[in-house]
């Protein structure tokens, strides 16, 4: 299958090409060309289907041209190699938990089947090592680290600005050494975008090594997202719940995992609707609301892996869509809430439920609480684990989180990273040293 760039201004590339490069030359997203209809049947028993099934039949279909079956097989089964439960928290309404991963976030799917998909390019092709850059103001970045921990063939560049990431954060990319290293940045997390985004751009550089970027930008990172929505709708399905009405409210800031639920949908997953739950950088709310779209400098949340001003995967769902902002709002209702509405929601569930959201998780709960009919049921997607946000839960909830022995162990590692000041010059150089 071949890849077309959202900016219609480059060629149509392969998947391997599009894995490699990241963004397309004129700046656009690459998406697939054709979205491929999964066969109604195969929605028939799909309750007695493994998540590692479902995920190959799901990538079968959009990778099948492009990678052996064997290989694809194997791909799906190392990523997916712990359990996305869907969990009941209350009435009609669902916890899709997407954090039993090794860094108990839901990027960890996308990055951990990016890491082996570049490998498997590199080994078939010889080609030079793959430079991977990936600015992080947190979670991103400790996800590839991880995902590419060891992976033959390709080097991973963190760069995070220095005393800006929690604790648990910086020790889950800054101890693992192998292929990762760490780059701590004198600046903010926009110098360490814009440090990674010259990269890209500097034709020296990129005579010399081959880079990409592992931000949800990538369709490897992207597309593998679109798995674990199949799967809710399987444990819905074996837990014999109506099928017909399901809502899924999707806590978002760059807007990739939601791209790839609709994509899912396109291709023939029978969701009836879904909610864009934003914190207060509601971009999307307001371009619902208006018409037009404005991206606008983020504001700090307590929810902040969703504080994006100019979601990049915006221009994917335009595409999706063919630029309707009708056919947009027909399939996708907005909302967005203040940290103290978020703080109110994570105490409030716990409280009544005994349920223990994230921040993140919160704002796609609050959304169900206001947004479902009786009729339909609704699932939020649990993007990360409350422990990732200790601090402020313990403060909202009055109590202790304890961490899962899975975080803990990354604290005890020893800290190793590069200063480096946010100009591009020393950036560059560093590059060229390596
Ligand atoms: C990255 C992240 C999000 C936002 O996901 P997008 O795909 O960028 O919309 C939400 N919650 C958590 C915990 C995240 O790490």
């Amino acid at each position: 299958m071949q890849y077309y760039s959202t900016s219609g201004n480059a060629p149509k590339t392969t998947l391997k090409d599009a894995v490699v490069k990241g963004l397309a030359p004129d700046k656009g997203l690459y998406m697939p060309e054709r979205i491929p209809a999964i066969p109604k049947a195969f929605f028939n028993n799909i309750g007695e289907m493994s998540l590692q099934d479902i995920a190959y039949v799901v990538a079968n279909t959009l990778f099948g041209d492009d990678i052996e079956s064997e290989t694809l097989k194997q791909i799906v089964n190392e990523t997916l190699n712990f359990d996305i439960p869907l969990v009941h928290v209350a009435d009609n309404r669902y916890s899709l938990e997407l954090f039993h991963g090794p860094t108990l976030a839901f990027k960890d799917v996308g990055a951990r089947f990016m890491a082996r998909l570049l490998s498997y390019f590199n080994k078939k092709s010889g080609t030079k090592d793959v430079n991977v850059l990936v600015a992080t103001s947190g979670d991103t970045g400790s996800a590839v680290a991880n995902g590419f921990l060891g992976v033959p063939g390709v080097k991973v560049f963190v760069l995070y600005p220095k005393g800006k990431v929690s604790k648990i954060q910086e020790a889950q990319f800054t101890t693992l050494g192998k292929n990762i290293t760490a780059l701590e940045i004198s600046g903010t997390f926009d110098d360490c975008q814009a440090l990674v985004k010259n990269a890209f751009m500097d034709s020296e550089l990129n005579e010399k090594m081959q880079l990409t970027s592992a931000n949800s930008i990538n369709v490897a990172r992207f597309l593998p997202q679109m798995f674990y929505y199949f799967y809710a709708y399987a444990q819905l399905a074996k837990m014999g719940k109506p099928l017909d009405n399901i809502v899924v409210s999707v806590p978002s800031g760059n807007f990739g995992n939601i791209t790839a639920g609709l994509i899912g949908k396109r291709m023939g997953l029978p969701i009836k609707r879904f909610i864009a739950a934003n914190n207060r950088n509601d971009i999307f709310y307001q371009y619902l609301l208006s018409g037009t779209y404005n991206p606008r400098p983020s504001i700090a949340t307590i929810a902040n892996a969703m504080d994006v001003g100019a979601p990049s995967n915006f221009a994917r769902i335009l595409d999706l869509y063919g630029n309707s902002h009708d056919a947009i709002s027909a399939e996708i209702s907005g909302c967005t809430y203040t940290d103290e509405q978020i703080a109110e929601t994570l105490k409030e569930t716990y409280r009544a439920t005994g349920y223990l959201l994230d921040p993140h998780g919160a704002v796609g709960y609050r959304s169900l609480v206001e947004g479902l009919r009786n009729d339909e049921i609704g699932i939020f997607l649990e993007t990360a684990h409350p422990a990732k946000f200790k601090d402020t839960v313990e403060k909202i909830v009055e109590e202790e989180v304890v961490i899962p022995s899975k975080l803990a162990a990354f604290m005890k590692g020893t800290k190793s990273t590069i200063k480096l000041p946010s100009t591009f010059p020393s950036f560059k150089k560093y590059l060229l040293s390596l």
